[in-house]
């Protein structure tokens, strides 16, 4: 796919681009990667002067002469997305462009409009689109949106942001399952016991009530980016290095997961939440869920994936532990059998990849106790790499569609959690600093708890 030769950033005045968007244009201007026109549009009645001073005010704490570069690619376009003229300015402005990359950083009830209006003024044929999360509240409002968007682009000019997958220690899970021959042949359910995935923050919803209330943890990142990670991890090798082929093996694997139901998840909100502003009094909202998800393949039939995710939580942290299985028989009673070894990546606060092995404690005694072999791999290989959306825009730009989410993946993930969305299971309060409700145990395997209390 050519390199597209600008980028029309819609929402170019919101929070999404103030925290992420212009940051990372930044960075590709720095890198010498962002040598294309950006037309910002919105509708606060700004000059372009305004706009850059808004550029200028946002990246005040970055090096000035990246910034002035920046800012000598800026347009800007101002209107009502509601307004026709909006887009016809638009298509003025694109006159010369061939290839316009359209970011949609807008609330999703403007997707519609938005896209239908490229269309009608000729911008859709010749554009790609990304699109922000989150795409569709369930599965058939995700179906009836790729169907509005199909109507003015292909599939190929379609780019759903998970910001998840632009992350590095996201993508090292391919580089570690699929540049080590070491893992492949044990991993299966012949040798794995289960699979632990958790996303905890420690914060709250900091202020984000009316944004969260009406979505909860299973809309806003199981649904997306913990189901993509679980796709990461069980999917089977791609036949080949291209995108699509990597595609193609999370949606198989993500089309054997058994649809949830209320018995699969445990769901909790944190004791507070109904204070918070912009939220509903009597809210049912998860600040927190557990489940037990199954794949039903031929690789992983009976192995629990355990997902949790939550907010208020003890730690911020991001992993998945891979649980194998206990050694078949106890050579060193009355010591007691030793633990399972464990390989875990973590992917937040920091890039770490450990294994536990088992080894004998001097002494008379012949015992095992777990040891860690920790690698800090972030920090060994030099760095944390891009910014995700550093990386997505810079992917987006040259028309790589590798690491963009595909409409069957996301509408399998909505099959998914279609069942939980809006549960008539109860909510349980947990205290804010824990780990969740403790009825979040019953989600594991017998005998296994989670890695905080082992
Ligand atoms: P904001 O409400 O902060 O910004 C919305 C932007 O859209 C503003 O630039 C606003 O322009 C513009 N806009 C809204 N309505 C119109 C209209 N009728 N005509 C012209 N411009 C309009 O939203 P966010 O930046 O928070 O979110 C944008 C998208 O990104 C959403 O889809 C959200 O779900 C997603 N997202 C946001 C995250 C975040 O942390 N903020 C995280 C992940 C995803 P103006 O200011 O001129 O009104």
């Amino acid at each position: 796919m050519e390199r597209a030769d600008a980028l029309v950033l819609f929402g170019i005045t919101g929070d999404l681009s103030e925290k992420k968007l212009l940051p990372a244009l930044y960075e590709l201007t720095v890198e010498g990667r962002l040598d294309i026109p950006v037309v910002g549009v919105a509708r606060s009645g700004w000059t372009l002067d305004d706009l850059c001073a808004h550029v200028r005010r946002v990246l005040a704490d970055r090096d000035q002469t990246a910034v002035d570069q920046l800012c000598s690619r800026l347009r800007h376009v101002d209107g009502d997305y509601q307004d026709p003229a909006t887009f016809a300015d638009l298509a003025e402005q694109l006159e010369d462009v061939q290839r316009p990359l359209f970011f949609m950083a807008i609330p999703p009830s403007l997707f519609e409009k938005v896209a239908t209006s490229l269309a009608g003024v000729g911008l859709s044929q010749r554009g790609r689109l990304v699109i922000e999360k989150p795409f569709g509240r369930d599965l058939a409002s995700a179906i009836e949106l790729n169907d509005i968007l199909h109507r003015h682009f292909r599939e190929d000019q379609i780019f759903r942001i998970d910001h998840f997958l632009g992350k590095e220690p996201v993508q090292n899970l391919l580089v570690f399952r699929f540049a080590n021959s070491l893992l492949e042949p044990i991993w299966n359910r012949h040798h794995v016991a289960s699979v632990m995935v958790t996303m905890a923050e420690s914060y709250g919803i900091e202020g984000r009530g009316r944004f969260y209330d009406g979505v909860g943890a299973i809309r806003d990142v199981i649904q997306n980016h913990l189901l993509q990670i679980v796709g990461l991890l069980a999917m089977e090798p791609p036949v080949s290095g291209d995108p699509d082929a990597l595609r193609d093996e999370v949606v198989k694997v993500l089309k054997a997961v058994q649809p949830l139901t209320d018995d699969n998840v445990i769901r909790g909100q944190y004791d507070g939440y109904l204070d918070e502003s912009n939220v509903a009094p009597d809210s049912t909202t998860e600040t927190f869920a557990a489940i037990d998800l199954r794949i039903d393949n031929w690789r992983w039939a009976g192995v629990p994936f355990c997902i949790r995710a939550g907010k208020g939580m003890a730690e911020t942290v991001t992993e998945a532990r891979i649980v194998l299985q206990e050694t078949p028989q106890d050579l060193f009673a009355p010591a007691g059998k030793p633990p399972p070894n464990v390989i875990t990546f973590r992917m937040k606060p920091d890039d770490v990849i450990s294994m536990t092995m088992q080894a004998k404690v001097p002494g008379q005694e012949t015992r095992a106790e777990s040891l860690d072999l920790t690698v800090d791999y972030g920090e060994a290989l030099g760095g944390d790499g891009p910014d995700p959306y550093e990386r997505l825009i810079g992917d987006a730009i040259d028309g790589d569609p590798r690491l963009f989410a595909r409409q069957d993946s996301v509408e399998q993930a909505w099959r998914i959690v279609e069942g939980v969305l809006d549960p008539s299971a109860p909510i349980h309060t947990y205290e804010r600093g824990s780990w969740g409700p403790q009825l979040a145990d019953t989600m594991l395997p017998p005998g296994r708890c989670w890695p905080e209390d082992e």
